[in-house]
């Protein structure tokens, strides 16, 4: 896929929702790069908690993100952050990151960081970018918009399947009701609630959408 002006394929969603599992079959197949916006705030999350900071407060969390020693790094069709030239893959996973990301992802400084560096990401080339703010704030511009949404109690079933133990509808409260660039769903965006649908099914759904879109 490919054409002057770089696509992008934006997803939004609350946790466990099927953001990443789509967003990685959508870019194999249509040829495009893959960014996980959230791992970029779980790997600021986890070098916080690594140098110590207390997540809840803003003012550090805020001086952190000033100066650290982060960089966008592409490999193969993925984007992420690499801090002093290291990708903690598994670290962002553990339950400490994921109770304390949301805290981070509050601050408004942190929030304008990240989409100066998400939106240079299509430097890259096409993307499909997917997080909590890709439809109303980093791209609201794409014509391909999409929030993906399945049922609390299925959400909450495939986390426990990943092993993490956590208590998703906090962190969505947290991120929905938040000052700076909350959870939405934007006019224009297409909901699709893929409670019992296997990724094979919502990715295809979401290809023939974009296809639609491009031909429109
Ligand atoms: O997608 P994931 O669950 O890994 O996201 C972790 C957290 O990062 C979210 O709960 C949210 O607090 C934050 N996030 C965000 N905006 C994004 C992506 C993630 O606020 N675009």
């Amino acid at each position: 896929m490919s054409e002057s002006k770089p696509i992008v394929i934006a997803i939004d969603g609350p946790s466990a929702s099927g953001k990443s599992t789509n967003a990685r079959i959508i870019s194999a197949k249509l040829g495009c790069i893959y960014v996980d916006t959230g791992a970029m705030y779980r790997t600021l999350a986890w070098y916080a908690l690594s140098m110590g900071i207390d997540v809840t407060d803003m003012a550090a969390v805020e001086a952190l993100c000033r100066d650290w020693p982060s960089k966008l790094v592409r490999r193969e069709n993925n984007v992420w952050l690499e801090v002093d030239g290291y990708f903690p893959e598994k670290e962002i996973r553990s339950s400490e990151v994921s109770k304390a990301v949301s805290y981070v992802a509050q601050a408004p400084y942190v929030r304008e960081w990240m989409k100066e560096h998400q939106r240079s990401c299509v430097d890259f080339g096409d993307l499909v970018m997917e997080g909590r703010d890709i439809t109303s704030n980093i791209f609201p511009e794409t014509p391909h918009k999409f929030y993906l949404d399945a049922s609390a109690g299925e959400r909450q079933a495939r986390r426990d399947a990943d092993g993490i133990e956590e208590d998703l509808a906090a962190r969505d409260q947290r991120d929905s009701t938040r000052k700076a660039a909350p959870l939405v769903v934007v006019e224009g965006a297409t909901v699709i609630n893929n409670s019992g649908e296997s990724p094979e099914e919502t990715s295809a759904r979401i290809i023939a959408l974009v296809e639609a879109q491009r031909q429109a």
